[in-house]
């Protein structure tokens, strides 16, 4: 990070996101919040350690070990607790698990990690795993009173796609033969099995040309990796173990599903269970594409409406973080509500170059877990994204209007009978938008409507517009009163301030632009809580009657919420992580980089 904070010429057209001067970071809240606030020092964490009862758990005779383990696993969870698992990779089971001494020494991070459950993968990139090794492993784990599943990876199964070389060509029938069984042998030896998120594929061989006929490539892949699904994995897996359940993760790159044949609706229904991709990067990079945290949320969130109850956790890793970064993914994965949090995978945190990730959420734990208790009824303004939408050229950009602070219920179904409804390019997906729309503004709705949503929306005779939606230049937000409703049509040029570029700079707002932030909020607040002064890059959760509220600036933060209807002024905190802190006026929320505050 160092050498991203030399570039202190910028001043006046970017705020440092490390500032190295309290100058920067005055100047930051002048422009959000009058008047301006002296903060306090970013305090270290309190960390309670639950080490010492893994320590005593060492030393008790073995006759006492099966209630010490109850005592441990079953009832001391306090309610909305997470549970913490790991995966062993099918490398790291030949490297890690093939000797008792490398088993204790997993068993260790495990303890250390606070992770109760372990997922033993059987086959990834080519390579398939010892039985002998595998059984071993697996017996170990639950001898020691963990809970054992099982993984398979879908890569270096033979003929690789033409597209993305790490997935597969699955109308090749070898490829679909190997894939068979690889199920066949992990089914036998786990009643659960997880499947890491390459199951898809992009490719566009002579093969996948001829057998696609007239479908368009999406029609193909979609089509493709349904039937694969079902005759080479599901069937397979539950002909050998009538008991397995089959996990279906789903990548984090939400808005590319269409592309890559994830279908999320019918695979959710089709499989036991689903999985969400929670990884976050550093939103400074180029390499990963310059991520926003709430990205995890929206998809979290998005998945669950999708597949409800079969939604089993948020899964992500260490790469491309800093041990800063790398906690922003445990606290937006538990305030998505993830009840699993899946650390991947055991040879890369316990190995140097990670080690420091593991070892700041093991200093946290105890303090997500106690945020689980916080998190439920997740609310905010209806975000459409229907099942298989292309985002066009507005990918993502629903992970940034919720870093602008504008709470979303991330949904694949249109809201009827809501008051308010986000719409992006993605909604076109639903051929039923405008009749849909119309509905809501007839009775009395609000639509906040994309700048290139609105300019395709524009001229729709169905939607009777007395002026025209598109935005003229400079103007970032416009109200244009439709069918009894209103739709309020918002400028790119707002949720892209929530942008962090390769210098790690946002760019400086003009007036214009925090004006018109302010008013698109206001008429937010009419709908669910948001803020008038926080920065971007400060997002807020609405959990029924609580607030959850993350600074992932790089700078600290004043600011107070708004939209709180019938609710009392004066906040009390229930929650602070990393010397986050409510102001003794009990409206003014404290908040140091990286940190969360909840209130109610
Ligand atoms: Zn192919």
């Amino acid at each position: 990070m160092a050498a991203r904070r030399s570039n202190q010429g910028s001043h006046d057209a970017h705020f440092l996101l490390f500032p190295d001067s309290d100058m920067v970071c005055i100047c930051a809240v002048q422009v959000f919040c009058q008047p301006p606030a002296i903060f306090p020092a970013r305090s270290p964490a309190l960390i309670l350690l639950c080490q010492q009862k893994c320590r005593h758990f060492h030393c008790l005779a073995a006759l006492f070990t099966f209630f010490l383990l109850a005592a441990i696993l079953l009832p001391a969870r306090p309610a909305g607790a997470v549970v913490w698992s790991t995966l062993f990779t099918a490398q790291d089971v030949r490297e890690h698990l093939s000797t008792e001494q490398g088993r204790q020494e997993a068993l260790e991070f495990c303890r250390k990690m606070g992770i109760t459950k372990v997922y033993i993968e059987s086959f990834r990139d080519g390579y398939q795993a010892e039985e002998a090794t595998l059984k071993a492993a697996r017996d170990y784990f639950r001898q020691a009173g963990l809970t054992v599943s099982g993984c398979v990876t879908t890569t270096g199964l033979g003929k690789p796609s033409s597209g993305w070389q790490v997935a597969a060509c699955y109308t090749h029938r070898q490829n679909q033969e190997r894939l068979e069984s690889v199920f066949r042998f992990t089914a036998a030896l786990f009643d659960e099995i997880m499947i890491d998120d390459f199951f898809f594929t992009d490719c566009a061989c002579s093969e996948c040309a001829a057998a696609k006929g007239a479908l368009s490539w999406q029609q193909y892949r979609e089509k493709l990796m349904l039937q694969i699904s079902r005759e080479r994995v599901l069937g397979p897996a539950h002909a050998v173990n009538p008991n397995a359940k089959v996990i279906i993760k789903f990548p984090q790159w939400y808005e590319q599903f269409q592309e890559r044949g994830y279908v999320a609706d019918q695979e959710a229904a089709l499989f036991d269970r689903i999985w969400v991709g929670t990884e976050l990067r550093d939103p400074a990079s180029d390499e990963w594409g310059h991520k926003q945290q709430y990205e995890a949320y929206f998809i979290y969130r998005w998945l669950a409406d999708v597949g409800g109850s079969k939604t089993g956790g948020g899964w992500f890793d260490p790469f491309g973080t800093t041990p800063t970064l790398y906690l922003d993914q445990p606290l937006t994965t538990i305030l998505a509500g993830a009840p699993e949090v899946f650390l991947f995978h055991y040879g890369a945190l316990a190995s140097s170059e990670y080690h420091a990730q593991a070892e700041a959420l093991a200093a946290r734990r105890v303090q997500y877990e106690k945020l689980s208790t916080f998190v439920s009824g997740w609310s905010g303004i209806a975000a459409y994204k229907p099942v298989s939408s292309d985002p066009g050229e507005e990918a993502y950009i629903l992970d940034e209007i919720g870093m602008l602070g504008i709470p979303e219920a991330p949904t694949a179904h249109f809201p009827e009978g809501a008051r308010a409804v986000i719409l992006t390019t993605q909604a076109l997906r639903d051929t039923e938008l405008v009749p849909k729309l119309l509905r809501l503004l007839a009775a009395g709705g609000t639509a906040f409507i994309s700048q290139p949503l609105a300019h395709r929306l524009n001229g729709d005779p169905r939607l009777p517009a007395p002026a025209p939606l598109d935005l003229e230049k400079n103007q970032y937000l416009k109200t244009v009163e439709v069918g009894g409703g209103k739709l309020v049509v918002f400028s790119d040029a707002l949720p892209h301030l929530t942008h962090v570029d390769g210098q790690n700079r946002v760019a400086q707002p003009t007036l214009e632009l925090r004006e018109s932030l302010e008013e698109l909020r206001r008429k937010v607040s009419d709908f669910t809580v948001t803020s008038l002064d926080a920065p971007p890059r400060v997002a807020i959760y609405p959990l029924g009657g609580r607030v959850a509220v993350v600074n992932s600036t790089e700078f600290p933060v004043a600011c107070r919420l708004t939209g709180l209807a019938g609710m009392a002024h004066k906040l009390n905190r229930l929650y602070a992580l990393d010397g986050a802190t409510l102001a003794s006026d009990g409206a003014t929320l404290w908040l140091p980089p990286h940190s969360a505050l909840v209130v109610e």
